[in-house]
């Protein structure tokens, strides 16, 4: 075993504990939680190996970085689910349909639309979930100002319904769910509270969107808690990121 093939094992043991331990709290199954590994800012190397580990979920932010990396994946003869989860303009829409398998952050009906256009002139179905701003959540709950700085993007929770609406509309996109990214320096708890109750209520009109997006690193507990059932998990599993793409 090389170095840091031993290094990303132990981590993910680690990881996959947590989940476990998290799981049993909230008397969950572990089966129902799927461990994206959020591998932006690090090679295809790390890819590799975590596939390798038995590693089928990984998470990018950035189409300039992933689009690579899934082709080389691709070129390996490896194959992983591809999340796409970051902020997206319209006009990457059809870069980012070429190999993702879900995309988390569909915010707007306009980005939906051409999701959905660009999906279907490459002859693709992609899992779409709504990313639900979760910025303007106070620990009691209560509403804040809308978004401004430091804002991790989403749709206003009023606006959740008519995106759902609108990626359903797709032929060439299944609405699977919700994401969502708790506030920096508040805790998690609640905003991931709030992502239930709109996930819940994604659900009653859209019963196959099953998927709840959320926790990360330092907040996968207060997730899973909450019926998060995805995780993308970065840091905990490779390390501390560089503040340059390699
Ligand atoms: C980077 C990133 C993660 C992973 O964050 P860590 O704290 O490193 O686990 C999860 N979700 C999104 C949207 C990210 O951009």
């Amino acid at each position: 075993m090389t170095d840091r093939l031993a290094e990303l094992a132990a981590n993910l043991a680690t990881v996959r504990s947590r989940i476990a331990a998290a799981c049993e709290a909230a008397g969950r199954d572990p089966a129902e939680v799927t461990l994206i590994a959020v591998t932006k800012t690090f090679g295809v190397a790390d890819v590799l190996l975590l596939s390798q580990l038995g590693v089928t979920d990984i998470g990018e932010n950035r189409d300039a970085e992933a689009a690579p990396k899934a082709a080389a994946c691709a070129a390996a003869g490896v194959t992983v689910r591809w999340h796409f989860v970051g902020q997206l303009q319209v006009n990457k829409a059809a870069r980012v349909v070429a190999y993702a398998d879900m995309v988390h952050s569909v915010d707007r009906i306009r980005l939906a639309e051409a999701l959905g256009r660009r999906a279907g002139g490459a002859g693709r179905v992609v899992d779409c979930l709504v990313q639900v701003s979760l910025d303007d959540t106070e620990p009691d709950g209560a509403a804040r100002s809308p978004a401004g700085a430091g804002s991790r993007g989403g749709a206003d929770p009023a606006e959740v319904p008519a995106v759902a609406a609108a990626i359903a509309a797709q032929p060439s996109l299944r609405l699977a769910g919700v994401m969502g990214i708790a506030p920096l320096g508040r805790p998690a708890r609640p905003a991931y509270a709030r992502l239930r109750e709109m996930a819940e209520l994604v659900r009653a009109a859209h019963p196959a969107a099953r998927v709840m997006s959320a926790g990360m690193s330092a907040d996968m507990g207060e997730a899973i808690a909450e019926g998060a059932t995805h995780v993308r998990i970065g840091t905990a599993l490779l390390g501390g990121r560089r503040p340059f793409v390699r």
